[in-house]
């Protein structure tokens, strides 16, 4: 199998965007009257779930489907479960989601619900991994990664965002707060910070080392962090917990600092949202918030057949209902008109070697997609470095014949690991 790693770096040719000088406050959501939530936990037909719908919910209870669920989820508000229903994502994984209608007399009430939390990486990870930025706690409780270094990430890693910046232009002191939390739950020594080099911003923060990154894209995402600042290549195929790094968001540093500081949980995420004219709007949203409430507080008409993008435009996936929720991960949300949709086509590669020269890690991509299209995943590994590409999506950006190679390339390395594990 072809190991070979990113390196031989071309000249990014898109700029990240930076926040206005002085941001003004997000534009805050009110509650809805249902807020649809995410759990990561297939319906399993044969076994009788713990929650039903009819029960009744605190405001920050905790919510999973059988008693020896791994996953749950927390509840943002005190109501009734009012639907349990099974959800398939893009590559059709199945979890459930969960509508839960917000009883707001309750909700307002301070009645939240209080944890236990201890000074432990394994008592956070039991109550917080749902808060605003998802921290990765799981990652950093797992006894088989061995984290060492935590890089904190107030660059946003997609274009037209702006969400971590802006945390890190305003919430600086909670970020301080929330290193020194994880410096507490976890044994981690090694702690450093990505602040973009055209942010006006000081971070004098003690030892923690400082990682000025560059505004052109893609110097943000976490393997070119690794190679730009700590000098390590991330081998093919492998994750930077892999090698005992974790990155977190600053909003994730954020929400530790406020959980720890009052035993809840917080259910506000701030995002950035992208109007089909390209006006970048910053809000506040309760966690499990439709999108649809979201549009209709900025006047945005959501028509048949707009696109609307959760994430950036290079490495964000479409939906087409605008009852999407609002995500702890979610940081960005573009809504595109029907009419300005670029159009991707089947038409075959022109050989033009765009996508070549302007790939990060020099993957052979015109070749590699043709080994996609045609369902070759373990060939695409082997021979055509499909596990070297770090996803940043240029090559789809560039393409001449609209190929959706980030889709393809996304589809086969989620088709790789289904085939690796059914080995
Ligand atoms: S998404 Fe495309 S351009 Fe980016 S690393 Fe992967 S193959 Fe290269
Ligand atoms: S950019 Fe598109 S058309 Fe050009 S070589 Fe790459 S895959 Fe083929």
């Amino acid at each position: 199998m072809i190991k070979r790693p990113f390196f031989a770096l071309t000249k990014p040719r898109l700029g990240y965007d930076i926040p206005e000088p002085d941001p003004k406050e997000p534009k805050s959501m009110p509650l809805p009257s249902n807020l649809i939530l995410l759990l990561h936990d297939p319906i399993d037909d044969a076994r009788e779930t713990l929650i039903k719908t009819g029960d009744k919910v605190e405001k920050g209870g905790k919510l999973y489907l059988y008693k020896d669920s791994k996953e749950y989820t927390v509840s943002p508000v005190a109501g009734t479960i009012k639907i349990i229903d099974t959800y398939s994502d893009d590559f059709g994984n199945t979890s459930t989601y969960l509508v839960i209608n917000t009883d707001p007399g309750r909700t307002a009430g301070t009645d939240t619900v209080k944890y236990e939390l201890k000074d432990t990486i394994a008592s956070a990870d039991e109550y917080l991994r749902t808060l605003p930025g998802a921290p990765p706690l799981k990652t950093l409780a797992d006894p088989d990664k061995k984290i060492k270094t935590i890089v904190i990430t107030c660059a946003d890693s997609d274009l037209l965002s702006t969400t971590q910046q802006y945390i890190a232009l305003t919430l600086m002191d909670k970020i301080k707060e929330g290193i020194q939390v994880l410096r507490r739950i976890t044994p981690v020594s090694k702690f450093c910070i990505t602040i973009p080099e055209n942010l006006n911003i000081k971070a004098d923060i003690d030892t923690v080392e400082v990682f000025r990154t560059s505004g052109a894209y893609p110097s943000n995402l976490p393997q070119m962090v690794l190679k730009d600042h700590l000098n390590i290549v991330l081998p093919a195929g492998k994750k930077p917990e892999d090698l005992g790094i974790c990155f977190i968001t600053a909003e994730a540093v954020v929400s530790l600092a406020r959980a720890y500081k009052t035993k809840t949980a917080g259910h506000e995420k701030i995002l950035t949202v992208i109007g089909k004219q390209g006006t970048p709007y910053r809000v506040t949203a309760t966690i499990g918030t439709p999108l649809r409430r979201i549009f209709n507080a900025f006047s945005i008409q959501a028509n048949e057949k707009d696109r609307i993008v959760i994430g950036g435009p290079m490495k964000g996936f479409a939906t087409y209902t605008v009852h999407h929720p609002v995500q702890p991960d979610m940081d960005t949300v573009i809504i595109q008109d029907k009419g300005t949709v670029p159009e991707l086509s089947d038409n075959p590669c022109v050989n033009c070697g765009k996508c070549i020269r302007v790939c990060p890690v020099n993957v052979p991509v015109n070749i590699l997609v043709r080994y996609l299209e045609a369902g070759h995943y373990q060939d695409a590994a082997d021979r055509y470095d499909l596990l070297s590409c770090i996803e940043c999506g240029l090559c789809a950006y560039v393409c001449t014949a609209r190929i959706p190679i980030y889709q393809y390339i996304r589809l086969g390395k989620h088709e790789l690991l289904k085939l690796n594990a059914d080995v």
